[in-house]
């Protein structure tokens, strides 16, 4: 069993502002490597020694590392060094998913879709979607792009990798969970690959469209605000081969390659005006 709590009564357990600091310090991943996930490692002192949880000697190693680390195979010198310069400085930090399940469901915050190529659409392009196996490896393929509501990308899916891109205030993967916030409390885009239940879901979404207008993404469905268009959608679904949808508005077509949930009005703008 795990230490619970130190020889200084200090509890495993690291309050939640501590870790973002962490992982703004190493950049969201290992500071050797880059990778996501990641393990909270204790190097000065090491945990047995620390009387409080301080940032400045806590570093972000994946599972590789942080064995190397507790074997004594990767030094303390080493670990405060990369610290300092993290792998991830200056680039995105990635997640490799294996997803090669029979069947997975796309929910696109309570819209369920399902078929071989699904996804969530504004103006044609994909903003988050789903390929089924077949063109790598068989497995599962992500794909779409996330900016903010200042207009800057934040995330983004290419093939089986998630990229956090670089410079995103916070990015945190617990369980099934990636996360990124521009601010507290303040949630760009929260998906989940609850694997187990065969579904990827998009929670949450605040993210920018053209003509001031906002896309949103939470509990109560999908929502689009702004002066010119202003809906709430959640409950569809929408199942099938490509080219099915259900269509929002006339003004543009969706993508024929995939099964949507299209969004389409000329208000809303295209991918150069979302983003700086
Ligand atoms: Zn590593």
């Amino acid at each position: 069993m795990p230490t619970v709590i130190n020889k200084h009564g200090l509890a495993r357990h690291i309050p939640e502002p501590v870790k973002r600091a962490v992982r703004q310090a190493c950049a969201n991943g290992c500071v050797i490597c880059g990778r996501m996930p990641y393990e909270y490692d204790h190097f000065d002192p090491p945990f047995e020694d620390a009387k409080d949880h301080h940032a400045v000697g806590i570093a972000l190693l994946c599972s590789v590392h942080h064995t190397d680390r507790t074997a004594g195979r990767l030094s303390v010198d080493a670990v405060r060094k990369a610290r300092v310069k993290p792998f991830n400085a200056g680039r995105a930090s990635v997640w490799s998913h294996h997803l090669t399940e029979q069947s997975l469901t796309l929910n696109v915050a309570g819209n369920i879709l399902q078929g071989p190529s699904v996804g969530l659409s504004v103006n044609g392009a994909i903003v988050f979607g789903l390929r089924a196996p077949g063109t790598v490896d068989g497995q599962w393929l992500v794909t779409g792009s996330i900016n903010d509501s200042s207009g800057r990308e934040t995330l983004r899916f290419r093939d089986n990798e998630v990229l956090a891109v670089n410079g995103s205030w916070d990015v945190s993967m617990e369980g099934p969970t990636i996360t990124v916030r521009r601010g507290t409390g303040d949630i760009v885009v929260q998906v989940s690959f609850r694997t187990e239940d065969q579904v990827i879901s998009l929670e949450r979404l605040n993210m920018r469209l053209g003509g001031g207008h906002a896309l949103h993404a939470n509990r109560s469905g999908i929502q689009v605000s702004g002066p010119a268009v202003n809906f709430q959608v959640g409950g569809n679904i929408v199942i099938g081969a490509t080219g099915c949808a259900i269509r929002l508005g006339r003004d543009s077509e969706p993508p024929k390659d995939f099964a949507t949930l299209a969004i389409n009005f000329a208000a809303l703008g295209s991918p150069n005006d979302w983003r700086d």
